[in-house]
């Protein structure tokens, strides 16, 4: 087994509600392909991502084989495994089938990406490769555009965090393979435990909290939008549509 190997966890699982749409977000047309496709299209012409774990909703299996990962001939993908009730569940499933399928060890990365994210390029990859190297965990970030407002129950402002110290975390959240094994089996242990996790919401916290690590952040960038409300579909269409001019000029 080839050492450091890198591997992409591609997240599907989700219902996507406030798209408003009968069909989940992520397969939903963006130009003329499932918004899911573009970031298996990242992943899979990667230079160092080595395999993609896709984790979609119970009953898309056959769908995602046939109609996404076979029809665009994304080969790295090794599993295709559906998700669970949240976010992360659908990560600790896609954490259990690397584990089931013994293809990392040790030195192994795994890159946790939301499939709702399709303006992913190799650049950004390539920064959270060289930052997961360094530190363990990292996850891209940008600077918060908006004065932030923490609000009480009734929807009146209670405090103002100072802008300058706020961050909008993305995907891929990247970490050791075994890191995050580690931090999503000790959060199962105390989910069982009957400890309250409904508050967490992405990875880098289960980390933090279930094993101490630090976690970097690295260079995020503005265009690695989520979808998540329809507006979002143009904005995409306009990101894709400007990196393809690029590649064409190049
Ligand atoms: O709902 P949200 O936008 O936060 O979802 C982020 C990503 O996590 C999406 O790509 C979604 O498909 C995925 N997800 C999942 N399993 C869930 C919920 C969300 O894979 N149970």
């Amino acid at each position: 087994m080839k050492k450091s190997r890198h591997i992409a966890i591609v997240l599907a699982g989700g219902r996507g509600s406030r798209m408003n749409s009968a069909v989940p977000k992520q397969y939903i047309m963006l130009r003329n392909r499932p918004v899911l496709s573009y970031s298996l299209e990242c992943m899979q012409n990667s230079n160092f991502i080595d395999d993609i774990i896709l984790v979609c909703g119970r009953d898309d299996e056959e769908f995602c084989r046939h109609d996404i990962v076979n029809r665009y001939n994304f080969t790295k993908v090794c599993s295709v495994i559906p998700g669970g009730e949240e976010r992360y569940d659908s990560v600790y499933n896609g954490l259990a089938e690397i584990e089931r399928l013994a293809i990392a060890d040790e030195y192994s990365y795994v890159y946790i990406h939301d499939g709702a994210r399709p303006c992913i390029d190799e650049m950004l990859l390539a920064e959270c490769r060289d930052n997961v190297q360094k530190y363990g965990a990292c996850v891209p970030a940008v600077p918060v555009k908006d004065t932030i407002k923490i609000v009480d129950n009734d929807g009146f402002c209670v405090d103002t965090p100072p802008r300058s110290s706020l961050m909008a975390v993305q995907t891929p959240q990247c970490f050791r393979y075994k890191l995050a094994l580690e931090a999503y089996k000790s959060m199962n242990d105390a989910r069982k435990n009957g400890m309250d996790i409904r508050t967490i919401t992405d990875d880098a916290m289960v980390a933090e909290r279930f094993t101490g690590a630090r976690v970097k952040l690295c260079r995020g960038s503005y265009t690695n939008i989520k979808i998540t409300t329809p507006e979002d579909m143009d904005a995409a269409e306009r990101i894709i549509c400007s990196n393809l001019q690029k590649i064409e000029k190049i």
